[in-house]
C-alpha cells in the first residue's frame, strides 16, 4: 500500500500575509483528513512562517527548488542546509525551472543529491513537452529525464516522483486518466529497472497538469497513480481541501 500524497506547489504566488492568511484557512479542513499525506510548497520567504503555523498538525512543509551548493558566493540561491531547519520535502526539476531558469538534466542531478546529503525528500518532476508528446516521445523522454536525475543516485527511501507532462501545466489542458495512468505505469517500470521491484512498489509517483477539484477522481481512480501535485488548484482553499478529501475517499 502507498500512501497517496497531494501536494500544493503555489509557484510565486502569495506574499507574506496572502500565504500565512491561505494556511489558516486550509488548516480549518485539511488537519482532520487522514489517509493522505498532505503537503504546501509556499514561496521560500514564507517557509518560516508556515513552518510555524503547520507545527502541531498533519500537513508538510516544502520548497519549490534549492540550490546544490551549501553555501557561499551564490547571490540570490538558497542552500540545502537552509531548508533542512525548514521543511521536510522539496520540488526538484519543475518543468518552469527547467524552460526558464536552465534547469538542465545535471542540475537536477545535482540537485536531487544535494537535497537528500541535507535530509530532504526531493519531489522530482519529469514530463514532455507537447512537441515531444505530439513526436510520440513521450516514454523516450521520461525515462531519460528519469535516468539522468537519478544517474549514480541510490535509491532513496519514501520516493516521489510528479508526471507533469508540460503541455498540462496550468493550461486547463489535462491530460486524460488513462493517459496519465500509462506513462506513470511505464516510469514505475523505469524505477523497477533502475532500482528493483521493490523500489517500483514503493515509489510513489503522482499526476500533475490542470488537476482541479472537478477532475481528481479520473486520476485518482487509475492503479497507478499514488495522487498529484497541484498548481492552481492549490491556491483556493476550499479547492485543495476538496481533492485531498476526494483523494482520501477513493484511495
Ligand atoms: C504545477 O505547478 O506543478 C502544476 C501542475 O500546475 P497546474 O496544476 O496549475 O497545472
Amino acid at each position: 500500500m502507498r500512501l497517496p500524497m497531494i501536494a500544493g506547489n503555489w509557484k510565486m504566488n502569495t506574499t507574506l500575509n496572502e500565504a500565512t492568511a491561505l494556511v489558516t484557512e486550509m488548516l480549518k479542513g485539511l488537519d482532520a483528513i487522514e489517509g493522505v499525506e498532505k503537503v504546501v510548497c509556499p514561496p521560500f520567504v514564507s517557509l518560516a512562517a508556515i513552518r510555524d503555523l503547520l507545527k502541531g498538525t498533519s500537513v508538510k512543509l516544502g520548497a519549490q527548488n534549492l540550490y546544490f551548493e551549501e553555501k557561499g558566493a551564490y547571490t540570490g540561491e538558497i542552500s540545502p542546509l537552509m531548508l533542512a531547519g525548514l521543511c521536510e520535502l522539496v520540488i526538484i526539476g519543475h518543468s518552469e525551472r527547467r524552460q526558464y531558469f536552465g534547469d538542465t538534466g545535471e542540475v537536477v542531478n545535482r540537485k536531487i543529491r544535494a537535497a537528500l546529503k541535507a535530509g530532504l525528500r526531493p519531489i522530482l518532476c519529469i514530463g514532455e513537452r507537447l512537441e515531444e508528446n505530439e513526436a510520440g516521445k513521450t516514454a523516450e523522454v521520461v525515462t531519460e529525464q528519469l535516468k539522468l536525475a537519478m544517474d549514480g543516485i541510490d535509491y532513496p527511501p519514501g520516493f516521489i516522483i510528479a508526471y507533469e507532462p508540460v503541455w498540462a501545466i496550468g493550461t486547463g489542458k489535462a491530460a486524460t486518466g488513462e493517459q496519465a495512468d500509462e506513462t506513470i505505469g511505464l516510469v514505475r517500470r523505469n524505477v523497477s529497472d533502475m532500482y528493483g521491484k521493490e523500489a517500483a512498489d514503493g515509489v510513489r509517483i503522482l499526476y500533475g497538469g490542470s488537476v482541479t477539484a472537478a477532475n481528481t477522481a479520473e486520476f485518482m481512480r487509475q492503479s497507478e497513480i499514488d495522487g498529484a501535485l497541484v498548481g492552481g488548484a492549490s491556491l483556493k482553499a476550499a479547492d485543495f481541501l476538496s481533492i485531498i478529501k476526494q483523494t482520501s475517499e477513493i484511495l
